[in-house]
């Protein structure tokens, strides 16, 4: 039996141009794996009056004054499995939602000045899902309304409740409080804080 030769198999250059339809695609670059991409952190839900993230996480020792102020124990550690925000303070609205206290007695406890007066105590905002929001579904529900603690953040009109988002503190009441089967509130951490003020 004649043995037939062996196909030439021609590898491709590695940058060939394609073109489809007449309009010329550029080749992709292979991925590399090998390459670390950038560390990103998550924006993190902080206690009322918190700067800056960066500047928070070099700043906070981690002594916890902040968590034994809070009358409502808003406040609790970050578990170790969070990495580089291990054992800082953060909100955790589905345990327990900040109340807004009037004279902040997490802000007055912090004696690294990490939490301060004078920036907005803003720590995030919040959104109704509608398709998941009792009022949006002919049953009567107006307890986010009636619970939350900063005047004006929600208003009830038709008996639907809706979120001022340039009033609104994320202080997560109302996601605490949503008796919906999913809880309708999306409670989302501030993307970015103000900086230390300067003295
Ligand atoms: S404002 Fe009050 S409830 Fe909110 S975190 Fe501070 S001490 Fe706790
Ligand atoms: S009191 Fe200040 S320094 Fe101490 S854990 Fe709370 S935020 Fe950090």
């Amino acid at each position: 039996m004649t043995r037939l030769p062996k196909p030439q198999t021609e590898e491709p250059p590695a940058e060939s141009p394609r073109s489809i339809g007449g309009i010329n695609i550029d080749p992709v670059p292979a991925t590399d794996l090998g390459k670390k991409s950038v560390a990103r952190s998550l924006p993190v839900h902080r206690p009322p009056g918190a700067i800056d993230e960066f500047q928070f996480l070099i700043g906070c020792t981690r002594c916890g004054d902040c968590i034994t102020a809070c009358p409502y124990d808003a406040i609790f550690k970050a578990p170790d499995r969070l990495g580089n925000i291990a054992s800082t303070p953060i909100i955790q609205a589905d345990t327990s939602a900040c109340m807004m206290c009037e004279d902040f007695p997490c802000i007055a406890s912090c004696k690294p000045g990490v939490l301060v007066e004078s920036i907005p105590p803003v720590m995030g905002t919040a959104r109704v899902t509608e398709h998941l929001c009792l009022a949006h579904h002919n049953t009567t529900c107006t307890v986010c309304g009636e619970r939350c603690p900063v005047e004006g953040a929600i208003t009830v009109a038709d008996g639907k409740p809706t979120i001022n988002e340039d009033t609104c503190t994320g202080c997560g009441v109302c996601r605490y409080v949503c008796p919906a089967p999913e809880n309708a509130i999306l409670l989302m951490p501030a993307f970015s804080r103000p900086g230390r003020p300067h003295v």
